[in-house]
């Protein structure tokens, strides 16, 4: 689409531009007291070690291995569920098969001969019978108060989180650490983990509770009981103090130490990851391939979850090199094409790599020559890889309160999904904004913030969300946004009802199928939809009273068969499908979930209408443009060198289901950039191979030519020296 095409002037782009620039200026990123060496890692390796790998690890050649891929650290194995040194902590049980060897502590030294930081992996999630006896109190119990096995290990038990296990016992394990081999951090499998939580009913955890609420535990996990929300909240805020335990203990002696937790979970995450985003100084998101029908860009999607809540500081994504597809093959490796894609997603959504393999002794290798082309061409480019700052005027909200606490679709990603895919699909760079983190800061740094039925809005998150649009921002919402409280208790009107120019009439009408819109008359988000005044209707929709003139209405439900059935009954349609507001900023309103229905359908049309309605809202709000056949993950950051854009290639006929086995090239490319004010550009270049490119500045922008994308591509733009 050019400048023209939608009916946007020279005038308003300039002036969306300077909307967008001069928000931006007013981003306050709190200065970093003291930079830490995990504040700049790019690169890290694993090997999670098994017992038996105890008495057979050859430490020389991993070290080997993991230095040739120019990794900045290593997670080691070292304790908790096994200890891999010999400690002195009762209850840590030690590998039988570690003899005389101290394994963690040679590892370490021979990584930091290296060169290479080692991070100390621990799992607090399970330990053995003999530590159950005599310490009944350190585990988890189910509702008739037995302990609970792991599915597979059966020696092993599930650990309580809120008792002494974790006060006490990880903490000395911790210190034992610091204390002998003095470790660069601690990483924790297991835990905290990306749900909501077992409720544990241990005698601590029931007199804790009474305590505390003076109420008994919740009796089920029943998302509707005001217990059980309770006790959610108990549990983060328990997270959070375990976290803050854990990271102190780490630092006691030396500053630069760090505790990192596991998380990840992309936006099936339930777990409040901005409340963690908080107070944690790295982020690691275990995860480490895709199963079943999972989109290909799932890892790229949890980039943008990192940078959501974690804003640019540390965040790493497990990539496994073996498969976590539905069968589980942890000793093979998944094909490098996946592979590389995940790792290539990783780094160009701003994360860091973090490859991980299962076993010392692999017998197969077919990952490693892969991992260390990738590893060292990153290398070689890091520089760009330091970014300032993502250069999307799009956000689109990560309702993370409505996938978890929605009376009905808790769950259920298929509205994020959609408006995600629509953005994607149109190229439109755009970053994720938690739900909760809708401040009018945070806002005023986008230039269109899309709702995908965030229906669970706190009534703070309306106020801002409405002093956005009266400053001059632009919304696209749908369906049943701000329709609740961020517990999922019902309004009777939206929370945003003034804003949306919409009122709520009724209850929401589905699932419908043979639904229908009709348009009524031309408007710019209708472009490119074509000769037709039918298009695809949604599969839920919520009524809202009538508006003059709309542009879309709704077909009365008619039967899809038998043939001779097939028309409406009237030719009067039923209500406003969209609704259009223009006064000092634009607003979109989709009563239907054309995002939902996007997802589940795939029908082209919903996606352009979601498309334009952000392009139309934001007056053309691209920061960066990419024209060419293919399907595109766009990422533009301000870079410590001056600007890059990462293009990401799925053009792939796995693009739903893994692994990939090729990914199609494709070009040439023209990309136009928006530079930033006063960025005056150097030569541009891609780091494929390191060929500068075709460049014409105009104005504010910068048109270049990529003559071709194969998996993944850097365009990247330095400060003119
Ligand atoms: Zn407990």
């Amino acid at each position: 689409m050019t400048d023209s095409s939608n009916g946007v002037t020279r005038r308003t782009f300039a002036a969306t531009l300077a909307l967008a620039s001069a928000l931006r200026a007013n981003e306050t990123t709190p200065p970093r007291q003291q930079v830490y060496w995990y504040d700049r890692i790019r690169r890290l390796g694993q090997i999670n070690i098994n017992e038996k790998d105890a008495a057979t690890l050859n430490i020389d050649e991993w070290i080997d291995y993991w230095s040739s891929l120019k990794v900045d650290g290593l997670i080691a194995s070292a304790g908790g569920i096994v200890a891999f040194y010999p400690t002195v902590v009762p209850f840590q049980h030690v590998s039988p098969w570690l003899g005389q060897r101290d394994l963690f502590g040679d590892f370490l030294r021979a990584a930091r001969h290296a060169k290479i930081r080692v991070v100390a992996r621990l799992d607090p999630t399970y330990n053995f019978s003999d530590a159950l006896v005599a310490h009944p109190e350190w585990f988890f119990r189910d509702r008739s108060g037995k302990p609970v096995k792991h599915r597979e290990a059966t020696q092993l038990y599930a650990t309580c989180m809120f008792g002494a296990y974790y006060d006490q016992h990880m903490v000395a394990i911790i210190r034992e650490l610091n204390q002998h081999y003095d470790p660069d951090g601690f990483y924790t499998n297991g835990w905290p983990g990306t749900g909501l939580g077992r409720i544990c009913y241990c005698d601590h955890c029931r007199s804790s509770y009474r305590d505390r609420f003076h109420s008994e535990l919740p009796e089920s996990s029943n998302r509707a009981d005001p217990n059980f929300r309770r006790w959610t909240d108990w549990r983060l805020d328990r997270v959070l103090q375990v976290w803050t335990l854990w990271q102190n203990t780490a630092v006691e002696g030396r500053p630069d130490r760090v505790y990192v937790g596991n998380l990840g979970g992309s936006i099936r995450a339930e777990v409040n990851v901005k409340k963690i985003a908080g107070l944690c100084k790295w982020m690691n998101a275990d995860h480490q391939d895709r199963s079943g029908a999972t989109p290909l860009w799932d890892c790229a999607q949890q980039g943008r979850i990192s940078y959501s809540v974690m804003r640019g500081r540390t965040a790493t994504n497990v990539t496994s090199a073996y498969n976590m597809s539905d069968a589980i093959w942890r000793h093979t490796s998944k094909p490098p094409v996946e592979m590389r894609s995940w790792l290539a997603q990783t780094a160009a959504s701003g994360m860091a790599l973090w490859e991980t393999w299962l076993g010392g002794s692999p017998k197969d290798k077919r990952w490693q020559q892969p991992s260390r082309n990738f590893f060292q061409w990153l290398a070689a480019n890091q520089k760009h890889y330091f970014n300032r700052r993502s250069l999307s005027a799009v956000a689109l909200v990560w309702p993370q309160r409505t996938q978890t606490w929605h009376p009905k679709l808790a769950g259920n990603t298929e509205a994020l999904q959609g408006f995600y895919y629509a953005l994607l699909e149109a190229r439109i760079p755009f970053d994720l904004v938690h739900d909760e983190d809708l401040s009018p800061e945070r806002v005023a740094q986008y230039a269109v913030i899309a709702l995908p039925n965030a229906a669970l809005l706190s009534d703070a998150a309306c106020e801002c969300l409405r002093g956005y649009s009266q400053k001059g921002g632009a919304l696209v919402a749908t369906s049943e946004t701000s329709l609740y409280n961020e517990w999922g208790d019902l309004r009777k009107n939206f929370g945003l009802t003034d804003v949306f120019g919409a009122t709520v009439k009724g209850q929401v009408e589905g699932p419908l199928h043979n639904s229908y819109l009709q348009v009524e008359g031309g408007h710019p988000i209708l472009e490119g939809l074509g000769d037709t005044r039918l298009l695809p209707g949604p599969i839920f929709r919520v009524p809202i009273e009538n508006i003059e003139n709309p542009i879309l209405t709704r077909v009365p439900p008619f039967p899809a068969f038998p043939p001779e059935f097939v028309f409406p009954e009237s030719s009067k349609t039923i209500g406003p499908s969209l609704v259009i507001k223009e006064s000092k900023g634009r607003t979109v309103y989709f009563p239907d979930d054309v995002d939902r229905t996007f997802w589940r359908s795939w029908n082209h049309d919903l996606g352009m209408l979601l498309a334009n309605a952000v392009r139309w809202a934001g007056k053309d709000p691209y920061s960066a443009k990419v024209s060419g056949p293919g399907l595109l993950d766009i990422f533009y950051w301000a870079t410590e060198p001056g600007l890059a854009l990462h293009i990401l290639n799925y053009t792939t006929p796995a693009l739903m289901k893994g692994p990939a086995r090729a990914i199609y090239p494709v070009g040439p490319l023209e990309v136009r950039l928006r530079l930033p004010d006063n960025f005056h550009p150097g030569k541009a270049m891609v780091l494929s191979n390191h060929l500068e490119i075709a460049q014409q500045q105009h104005g504010h922008e910068l048109v270049l030519t990529v003559p071709v994308v194969n998996e993944y591509e850097v365009v990247v733009v330095p400060h003119a020296s």
